[in-house]
């Protein structure tokens, strides 16, 4: 056997091997126990799933599934997920050793999730929150379109209900089986924050987990109002390798870890694992309560009708055998539009918004529409 083909056999046997040793490695969900991936110590899975997944011997944060993630951030049974039937397609029908689609289905049966993120509202220590999280067991959290289409619709809604927005990132970056495609989601997703944060001025965290590069750190994961970081989570843009071939230079050991990047002032705050929650819940009281904090509006074009939920009880309460009780505030809802006066003219979401915003004065549309829910005794959307 020539040299050559020594190596060639080497590099297949390794191929062969490599998918297998990273099951038992990375799905912890099958055995009993696992390894840390930093100081090797092993580790008992019920123990360490007990333990938020942080590494018993070094303190090392292991990688966390997105609904442990949510488990461990909000209240129980408060959790209402969004878009979860929203699935991927292969536009480009992008083929490499595997079709895209293959590898979908695979990942998808997996992870039992559509794609890499989950999002939704839920209490986080009683506080209302939208939050997103991203799955690095699917595809390697990579931000394919149906990634930013779900943040987006998350940070839309949030704006609209006056919710802040958590996002937990960890993800490879975009998507290359959707090629432009996925890197068109970072530009939506920054303008769909821009307006919740500049204009409706809402808080918006951003949660870096190990690991955030590529397209995920150059939109969504910077642009938080606050960054937080967990332990010695690698987070950077290009990888230690390409950056090192580039520059021909060598780089420091701690270079793209959270410790590093908040030295150098890309981050505010690391936070560990168990601390987390309380962090979060802490910085949005605080934030609610901040004495320069203006409250902003959504504007026009932005803003989505109001929502079907709302428009719904509306609708219900001027047709409500009981709506003697409700008088009130059908009578102002009806001089608002003057629509909802004649039963038989549509409701019309756009004169509901106009005369929400006449009514609203300085305050935004939620508050008002959530004080006046109250004083009706209606649910607000948020139960
Ligand atoms: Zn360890």
């Amino acid at each position: 056997m020539s040299i050559l083909s020594w190596i060639d056999n080497q590099r297949k046997l390794k191929l062969l091997n490599a998918p297998k040793y990273n099951n038992t490695g990375s799905d912890t969900s099958q055995g009993l126990w696992t390894r840390c991936d930093h100081c090797g110590v092993i580790l008992y899975i019920k123990h360490l799933k007990e333990n938020q997944r942080v590494c018993f011997g070094c303190g090392y944060h292991l990688q966390m599934s997105s609904t442990e993630r949510i488990e461990s951030l909000i209240d129980t049974n408060t959790w209402r997920p969004f878009d979860e039937t929203v699935s991927p397609c292969d536009p480009l029908e992008f083929r490499d050793q595997k079709a895209y689609t293959e590898r979908l289905k695979e990942a998808q049966e997996r992870t039992g999730l559509q794609d890499a993120v989950q999002t939704g509202t839920g209490l986080l220590d009683g506080i209302p929150v939208a939050l997103g999280v991203m799955d690095f067991n699917f595809m390697g959290g990579s931000m394919g379109s149906v990634v930013g289409e779900k943040i987006t619709r998350l940070i839309e809604y949030a704006t609209q209900e006056g919710l802040p927005v958590i996002l937990v990132c960890a993800s490879g970056g975009a998507r290359m089986q959707e090629g432009i495609l996925s890197l068109m989601q970072m530009a939506k997703i920054s303008a769909a924050l821009h307006v919740h944060q500049n204009c409706a001025k809402l808080l918006y965290i951003a949660v870096l987990t190990s690991p955030t590069t590529g397209g995920v750190t150059a939109s969504f994961a910077m642009l938080g109002d606050l960054i937080f970081a967990e332990p010695k989570a690698l987070i950077g843009f290009a990888g230690r390798r390409v950056i090192e071939q580039t520059l021909q230079e060598q780089l420091p050991d701690d270079f793209q870890t959270a410790e590093y990047l908040l030295h150098h002032g890309l981050l505010d705050l690391i936070v560990p694992r168990s601390f987390l929650k309380q962090a979060l819940s802490e910085t949005i009281t605080l934030y609610k309560e901040a004495p320069l904090k203006i409250q902003g509006r959504v504007p026009y074009g932005e803003r989505g009708a109001i929502t079907k939920l709302r428009e719904e009880q509306v609708r219900r309460l001027t047709k409500s055998p009981t709506k003697g009780q409700y008088q009130e505030f059908i009578t102002e809802f009806k001089h608002l539009l003057g629509v909802l006066s004649n039963e038989t003219t549509e409701f019309d979401p756009e004169m509901f918004n106009k005369a929400l915003d006449l009514a609203c004065g300085s305050n935004t549309r939620l508050d008002w529409l959530n004080d006046k829910a109250d004083k009706c005794h209606i649910r607000p959307v948020f139960q």
